[in-house]
């Protein structure tokens, strides 16, 4: 049943109908007024959620255009970074600065496994000439379910002083507290297709202060992704170039939802679809990759044990019950299925997905107590 599709996958995820009857309506001119008052309420609500009374600008590009965005724009030819690498989505903005001429440093660990803040510590400690002139990590690691301590490589960063802390939390903003002015993060980026409820195509980068005193000297060569451009416009509610209007609206429309849930409501308060989902796994005698301490709040990544392959489990769920779940990346292929719920997904939601995915084990002959998944208590 087409209709019925159900996506558990950490992006695109599921869109609520009032955001859908907002796509639906018909575009209206950017040069508008009418546009303009959407435009300057979005962002209003955009700075609610990250959390900052400094700029949020709005791209039409998927989250990778706003992380580059928020790369390049303040930095410069040579300028040495150091880019925790722990995932598909960290090697990715190491191959970012690599494509820009950076001297780019990794700080790897291995995917499951959270960066190690220690790791920063030591590397910017030993900065003292003040040469690192970024620090860029992936908060929440979609390829592995991983959530990196943000906050204490954070704290690193700031004692360093020189350096930027650029974020790409594409699956964290909504689904975790990233407090952007309260840590002083610089640069932080997103995507609509995440935890925003919307469509892909619109990518969200948060800049600061000082960010911006770096945006005045820096030289990489940008135009279409200048962030100059956009804040010069957004102050006077429009955009440099024709904007996803569509997207916009039903921006506004999802983040009206998100503030009438709450801050506190969206960032899943305990115990959370995160912890139910992980509990149901293991009850299942299903292997998680990342460990509880460090799991993502947007997505679980789950290993299977010998003998049941990802990849049927997650063929069978798609044909018997309508729901889709994502494969493992690189060489995790074949290895692990990606459970996502992060965005308009309820308990229900939740609790339907662990149910099928006991059926589905079933029927693939593997042997555990029946109603395992099932939670003793709702999760909220
Ligand atoms: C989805 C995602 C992105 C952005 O990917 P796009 O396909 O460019 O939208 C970036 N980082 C993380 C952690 C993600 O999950």
């Amino acid at each position: 049943m087409q209709d019925k599709l159900m996506l558990m996958i950490p992006g695109p995820t599921p869109v609520a109908e009032s955001t859908l009857l907002a796509l639906a309506k018909a575009p209206i001119g950017h040069r508008t007024p009418e546009f303009s008052a959407i435009f300057a309420d979005a962002i209003a609500k955009l700075k609610w959620l990250h959390q900052t009374a400094n700029d949020v600008l709005i791209l039409a590009a998927s989250g990778t255009g706003a992380m580059e965005a928020g790369i390049i724009n303040f930095l410069s030819k040579g300028d040495r970074v150091l880019v925790g690498d722990n995932g598909k989505f960290g090697e990715r903005w190491a191959e970012v600065c690599d494509a820009y001429g950076l001297q780019t440093e990794r700080l790897r660990a291995e995917w499951g496994q959270p960066l190690d803040p220690e790791a920063f510590r030591v590397a910017l400690e030993a900065d003292t000439a003040k040469t690192i002139a970024a620090v860029i990590v992936t908060h929440s690691e979609t390829s592995a379910g991983v959530l990196n301590d943000l906050e204490t490589i954070n704290r690193h960063v700031k004692k360093h002083g020189r350096a930027l802390m650029m974020v790409d939390a594409v699956t964290s903003l909504g689904a975790t507290n990233v407090p952007v002015d309260a840590w002083g993060l610089d640069v932080v980026a997103s995507g609509s297709q995440k935890a925003y409820a919307i469509p892909p195509g619109l990518g969200f980068v948060a800049v600061s202060a000082k960010a911006w005193a770096a945006y005045q000297t820096a030289n990489l060569p940008r135009y279409y992704l200048d962030l100059g451009k956009y804040r010069k416009d957004a102050a006077k509610d429009t955009t440099p170039f024709t904007p996803a209007i569509n997207l916009i609206v039903a921006l506004q429309a999802s983040l009206t939802q998100m503030q009438q849930e709450g801050l506190a409501n969206i960032f899943c308060p305990p115990p959370t679809a995160t912890n139910a989902t992980r509990a149901a796994m293991k009850a299942l005698g299903l292997g998680l990759l990342a460990d509880d301490a460090h799991a993502s709040d947007a997505i679980t990544a789950v290993v299977p044990p010998a003998g049941l392959e990802a990849e049927k489990i997650r063929k069978a769920l798609q044909q018997k019950f309508d729901i889709a779940m994502a494969g493992g990346q690189d060489h995790l292929k074949g290895k692990v299925f990606r459970m996502g719920h992060l965005g308009f997904v309820s308990d229900r939601d939740v609790l339907t997905a662990i149910a099928a995915l006991e059926a589905t084990l079933q029927g693939l002959a593997w042997s555990f107590p029946s109603g395992a998944g099932s939670p003793r208590q709702s999760p909220t």
